[in-house]
C-alpha cells in the first residue's frame, strides 16, 4: 500500500465516531451494544480503503462488520466511503492487529476476513505476515468456537506460506480455490486489490480455513 500524507486524516477519523470507533477497548465483550443488535460479527484485517467491507456490509444486512486498519491515510478512505453509503452496519477500527485482544474478548468475532495481505517475502519479517502464527493465536482467542479465516490473495508465494502456517496450526482447511476468478464460487466481492491485480492478469488465490 502507497502512503501518501494526509495531514487532515486524523482530525477527519475523530469527526466521525459513529464509524470509525474512538477507544474501542471499551466494548470488549459488548459489540452488539455498539451496532444495537446481537448480529454475528465479522471483521476485515487490514481493510485498506474500505471497498471490500462496505460491498459486503450492504449484501448482508444481519451481519455487523469491523474493517481494521493501521494506517489513517488509508483508513480515511474507507471512512468517506461508509459516510457515502449510510449503511448502519459497519464501522471501522485504527488500530494495529497486534493488540485484537486489548479488543475483542474470546467469542466477539465470528469470522476473520484476510485480503491481499502485505506479504512480507523476505524471511526475516516473517512474524509480520497476518499469517503468521502468533496472528493465528491471536485470532484464535477472539473468535467464537470453530471460527473462520477467509483469506484471498493475488501472491503464490504467500498463499503457499499461509497453507502451510494455517495446517501447522491444526486449522481445518475447508475450502482453496487456486483461481478464483474461473471457479464455480458464487458472490465474490472484490477489493481494491484483487481489482488492481486479476485485472493485470494475476490469478487470484482463496481458502476457507477453520479453528476446531
Ligand atoms: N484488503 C485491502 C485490499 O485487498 O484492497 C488492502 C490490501 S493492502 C496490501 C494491506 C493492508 O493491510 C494495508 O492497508 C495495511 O496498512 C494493512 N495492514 C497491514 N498490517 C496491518 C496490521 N498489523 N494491522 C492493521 N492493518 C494492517
Amino acid at each position: 500500500m502507497r502512503l501518501r500524507n494526509k495531514p487532515w486524516a486524523k482530525d477527519m477519523l475523530q469527526a466521525y465516531p459513529q464509524y470509525v470507533i474512538p477507544s474501542p477497548e471499551q466494548h470488549r465483550g459488548n459489540w452488539g451494544a455498539v451496532f444495537g443488535n446481537d448480529h454475528p460479527l465479522h471483521i476485515e484485517v487490514g481493510t485498506g480503503k474500505g471497498k471490500f467491507i462496505t460491498e459486503m456490509a450492504a449484501a448482508n444486512p444481519h451481519i455487523n462488520y469491523l474493517g481494521i486498519e493501521l494506517y489513517d491515510s488509508v483508513i480515511v478512505s474507507a471512512l468517506e466511503k461508509l459516510i457515502e453509503a449510510e449503511l448502519s452496519n459497519v464501522k471501522l477500527l485504527n488500530v494495529n492487529a497486534s493488540e485484537l485482544r486489548k479488543y475483542f474478548a474470546k467469542g466477539d468475532v465470528s469470522r476473520i476476513y484476510l485480503n491481499f495481505s502485505d506479504p512480507w517475502p523476505k524471511k526475516r519479517h516473517e512474524k509480520r505476515r497476518l499469517t503468521f502464527k502468533s496472528f493465528l493465536e491471536i485470532y484464535e482467542d477472539i473468535l467464537v468456537d470453530k471460527g473462520e479465516i477467509h483469506f484471498k490473495t493475488d501472491n503464490q508465494g504467500l498463499f503457499e506460506y499461509s497453507l502451510l502456517s494455517f495446517s501447522a496450526f491444526g486449522l481445518l482447511l475447508k475450502y482453496i480455490s487456486l483461481d478464483l476468478h474461473n471457479s464455480d464460487f458464487e458472490g465474490n466481492i472484490m477489493t481494491e486489490y484483487e481489482e488492481k491485480f486479476s485485472k493485470k492478469g494475476n490469478r487470484i488465490y482463496r481458502c476457507e480455513v477453520q479453528f476446531r
